[in-house]
């Protein structure tokens, strides 16, 4: 409590301070020791948001990066429709009036170089596909099947062996293209005998790249041997796909279905 007295009222008033927190304001003393304490707590409190941040920043790119993934095993096929997914694509040009995913397109662009520089023409025919061209190339499917002799009944069941059904093709995702030979691009069973095609077959995977519909796997697929179809899932799953042998079908049931959360969760408790 700050304690004052006028000595002399004819004069200037001079106050007295007797009290010491007040003394060592006046006088500077302590005042120093104070400030150092606050600056001192403030500089903790600025380290420890600072800290905070960069551990919330770092826990929402995991997540960013965990979710990128997910997306990018989205399936799409004969039984799962676009519709279902919630994917939408981030369609970036890939030149020639092409589209791709945006998530792939690097990629793509890498693989597609080292082709060539090891000799090989490698060519995208195809790429994204919107909703109607799918329909379309479908439609036009089922024409030539009527023409040939197929029942109204056989005709859109065959048609969808080998171009998918509207919704249910995964170049709607922009994550899948066609690549071919320039010196050969017949969509047939031919095409795995170029060079190009023997070396996407081989390194396609390095680049995040599966070759999607693989030889005797139309079971699982839904869609006939397609030696010309890759689909990018990123590298990790590549990877791995490709070192199992598995189509995206397998790996996704044995790593991302409900039954293996359960065993890796059981693994994790016996750890
Ligand atoms: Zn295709």
């Amino acid at each position: 409590m700050l304690q004052a007295q006028i000595i002399d009222a004819d004069f200037y008033p001079v106050v007295v301070d007797t009290h010491p927190a007040a003394r060592r304001r006046r006088t500077g003393r302590g005042s120093h020791a104070a400030a150092k304490r606050r600056s001192g707590t403030r500089t903790a409190v600025l380290l420890l948001c600072g800290v905070l941040a960069a551990l919330l920043a770092l826990r929402v790119a995991l997540w960013a990066n965990k979710r990128n993934e997910a997306e990018l095993l989205t399936l799409v096929n004969p039984w799962n429709s676009m519709e279902y997914t919630g994917f939408v694509p981030k369609l970036v040009e890939f030149g020639d009036g092409l589209q791709v995913d945006e998530r792939c397109a690097e990629d793509l662009r890498l693989l597609l170089d080292d082709c060539a520089a090891a000799g090989h023409q490698p060519l995208v025919c195809s790429a994204y596909r919107s909703r109607e061209t799918q329909e379309q190339l479908y439609q036009d499917k089922v024409e030539r099947l009527l023409a040939a002799g197929y029942d109204s009944r056989e005709a859109p069941a065959l048609a969808a062996l080998e171009v998918a059904r509207p919704g249910t093709s995964e170049h709607e995702l922009g994550l899948a293209v066609d690549l071919v030979d320039a010196g050969h691009q017949a969509l047939d069973q031919s095409q795995e005998n170029t060079g190009t095609q023997r070396w996407l077959m081989e390194n396609a995977w390095q680049y995040g790249f599966i070759l999607r519909y693989p030889q005797g796997a139309s079971g699982i697929t839904g869609i006939v041997y397609e030696p010309w179809h890759y689909r990018y899932v990123g590298r990790t799953a590549a990877q791995q796909i490709h070192q199992l042998d598995l189509t995206l079908e397998e790996y996704l049931s044995m790593f991302y279905s409900e039954e293996a959360v359960v065993v890796a969760e059981k693994k994790a408790l016996c750890q």
